[in-house]
């Protein structure tokens, strides 16, 4: 068989562990085996009428050309009326570059701000992509660990001790996945604070949960008038909106940062799809402080996160976080490790995730893949009925560890 020679930046990157755990569990599902997936984040709630109806609208209008790179002006207006109506920022249509997801919008920044050996500070637990762009791109990814018990937040004393003269940028979540930490006004202030004192550093916030928010209003580091011009804020509609398969995301910057990523995304993807960003433009519209499906979808998130603390509470040895925001809880489950069903004794969170789909037919993401090899992560984006049936094969498979 022939032998392809890859490249070494391919070789040396991860998979996604989201991702492949989704593929795993739909490849078992496809056998006939009865998996309740939650490794997967993503919304189960059907895209909204009115934007469905906005893309279907935008084929029958032929919106079928190539859109100009940085997106249709309808949605980067859209986006600005948005950021002004929610968050009370300031940022120009011109500020703003639509892309093929949030995810496509930090790949392009991490490409356009970093060179070799450039160091990025960010929190851990992560995201799981984030390691893996930030050494695309040449970068070092420098992980401040923060604990269960600290609610998983990161203090500003830790963010200061992070910083070094090769810091480029501070990458923050919040609400964070896959803790689903979500950062009081205070806390903010306190980092950027410290931020304030380094003035070469440039801010990405990953803003992709701000409406799925369960302590009250979203605060962005862009609010601070001190650092907005180093601020790159990161959202899109896949969460908020239940979007995830259209694909937009949008990054809102200072124009030199914006400009660089059209550059880069005009020769790499031509920007994203124009029917899906019709789509983006009818959600961005929505507001939510009045719209009753955004918050029916909020209600119902909250509802389950309540169920689903209150049945892993139920589990012996189970340490659990109570998340403010996203759809994730982040559990402590190392009191398993050490233990054996009899055949694999378990070693850590990889372990514990093969174990249970194998046995309970539950597919959940390894604490590891995020930086955190104690915890798993549960995704609670479905219905209490799974639920409830997870955390009770969860359970039963726990309890035949010994
Ligand atoms: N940031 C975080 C923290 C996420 O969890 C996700 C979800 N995939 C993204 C960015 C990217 O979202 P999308 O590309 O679907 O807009
Ligand atoms: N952000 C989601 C998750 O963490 C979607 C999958 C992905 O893009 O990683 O599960």
């Amino acid at each position: 068989m022939k032998k392809y020679i890859l490249s070494k930046r391919v070789l040396n990157m991860t998979v996604s562990a989201t991702l492949k755990m989704t593929e795993m569990s739909r490849e078992l599902k496809a056998k006939g085996i009865d998996i309740i997936a939650l490794s997967i984040g993503e919304p189960d709630f059907n895209t909204p009428l009115n934007v469905k109806n906005a893309a279907k609208a935008a084929i029958d209008d032929n919106l079928t050309h190539y859109p100009p790179v940085p997106g249709l002006p309808l949605l980067r207006e859209a986006i600005s009326n948005k950021l002004k109506r929610d968050n009370n920022l300031d940022y120009l249509p011109s500020q703003i570059v639509v892309s093929t997801g949030a995810k496509h919008s930090l790949a392009n920044v991490f490409m356009s701000i970093l060179d070799e050996g450039d160091e990025v500070v960010v929190p851990s637990p992560f995201w799981v992509s984030y390691p893996e762009m930030i050494k695309l791109a040449g970068g070092k990814m420098v992980n401040v660990d923060t604990g269960i018990a600290e609610g998983f937040k990161l203090n500003p004393q830790q963010l200061e001790d992070a910083i070094t003269k090769n810091t480029k940028a501070f990458l923050f979540n919040s609400p964070s996945n896959p803790t689903g930490a979500v950062y009081t006004y205070d806390e903010l202030k306190g980092l950027a604070k410290v931020l304030e004192k380094h003035p070469d550093i440039l801010i990405i916030a990953d803003e992709i949960y701000e409406l799925i928010n369960f302590e009250g209003k979203h605060h962005s580091f862009a609010s601070f008038g001190s650092l907005k011009d180093r601020v790159i804020l990161i959202n899109g509609v896949s969460k908020g909106f239940a979007m995830t398969g259209w694909r937009i995301g949008y990054m809102a910057a200072p124009l030199e940062i914006a400009k660089a990523c059209t550059k880069l995304q005009g020769q790499f993807t031509s920007g994203a799809s124009s029917i899906s960003q019709a789509a983006a433009a009818e959600a961005v519209n929505t507001d939510p402080g009045t719209s009753g499906e955004l918050k029916t979808m909020l209600k119902e998130f909250r509802k389950r996160r309540d169920l689903l603390i209150e049945l892993m509470k139920q589990i012996p040895g189970i340490k659990t976080n109570v998340p403010g925001g996203a759809f994730y809880l982040f559990p402590d489950i190392s009191y398993y490790f050490g233990k054996t069903d009899g055949k694999t004794i378990i070693e850590d969170s990889n372990d514990i995730c093969i174990y249970l789909l194998e046995n309970a037919h539950v597919a959940l993401v390894a604490g590891a893949a995020f930086g955190s090899p104690e915890c798993i992560r549960i995704s609670y984006a479905t219905s209490t009925g799974n639920l409830k049936e997870a955390v009770k094969r969860i359970s039963n498979s726990l309890a035949a560890l010994k």
